[in-house]
């Protein structure tokens, strides 16, 4: 799968979760590690049968890590011998084969490419995150929602300006923080959360949230929250608007976000509720 055709390459999906993505393991990888057990075999000159039918007909006496395939070798060969640059960070230089037994483990860790944790991991995988709220925010922070400004440079042709204001490129900069209708939402959001700050752009916004979001009290816990659903009304809003559904005020979707709040934070034990009561007053979830 391609990146630039797809919303999020497979490479980033396939992350694991504690460094940031779904809970899905890289096939790919663990095919290699699979694989891997021949090419051991076949160096360590394990008695196999499969070792010994490869050593007669397909190395004939050559090294395996010296062999030179022609074109007309199968998939399955052209895998194996492309294992030999994994093979040859295990390999002992004095001996010239394998030390020690195979060990799954280790050629795991070999294979498996290593990702930096995002610094905005925990804005969108917290306790009481809400799933669907969190994957549309979490493509949003790749920048792989299909707005406007994307679908025209796949060749689709849309019209390019943001329907929430009619007057820009519809991009994920404008729709989320540039945008006068959503910069209200988000700026009634903080106001209700007594933060007296003014909305920025998409990149400061998150650095914000980066800096100050940390913890897990009422207030951060609800800030998250209020992230995410904000991303995901706003989206669904523009949605709407584009598929010909109906249209929201900035008051309705201000009151749609406090609801989301509220249905996910009611009756859960939450770190500093009974410091807040203001807050629990204001947003529903004393
Ligand atoms: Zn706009």
């Amino acid at each position: 799968m391609k990146d630039e055709g797809a919303r999020v390459s497979w490479d980033l999906v396939c992350r694991p979760n504690h460094e940031w993505g779904l809970r899905l393991q890289n096939l790919i990888d663990w095919n290699k590690t699979s694989m891997f057990q021949h090419v051991w075999a076949l160096v360590s000159n394990v008695g196999t049968l499969w070792v010994r039918w490869t050593n007669e007909y397909i190395l004939k006496g050559k090294s395996f890590m010296a062999f030179e395939p022609t074109s007309s070798y199968s998939w399955f060969w052209r895998k194996i011998l492309k294992l030999r640059a994994v093979a040859g960070q295990f390999l002992d230089p004095a001996s010239g084969g394998f030390s020690g037994q195979y060990k799954v483990n280790e050629v795991w860790k070999v294979i498996r490419r290593k990702y930096e944790r995002e610094s905005w991991a925990g804005l969108i995988w917290f306790p009481l995150h809400i799933p669907r709220f969190a994957m549309i925010t979490w493509f949003a922070l790749f920048d792989r929602l299909p707005t406007r400004d994307r679908l025209l440079k796949l060749g689709l042709v849309v019209a390019s300006e943001c329907v929430l204001c009619s007057s820009d490129l519809e991009t994920r900069d404008h729709l989320f923080f540039n945008c006068v209708f959503s910069k209200e939402v988000w700026g009634g959001i903080l106001q209700i959360c007594n933060l007296s700050r003014s909305v920025g752009g998409w990149s400061q916004e998150v650095l914000w949230a980066v800096a100050e979001l940390k913890g897990r009290s009422l207030i951060i816990t609800l800030l998250k929250l209020a992230g995410n659903a904000y991303v995901y009304r706003i989206l669904n809003e523009r949605n709407c608007r584009v598929f010909g559904g109906s249209r929201s005020t900035v008051g309705d979707l201000i009151c749609r976000i406090m609801e989301d709040i509220r249905f996910r934070l009611v009756g859960s034990a939450i770190r500093g509720a009974g410091q807040n009561a203001d807050i629990c007053v204001e947003w529903g979830i004393g």
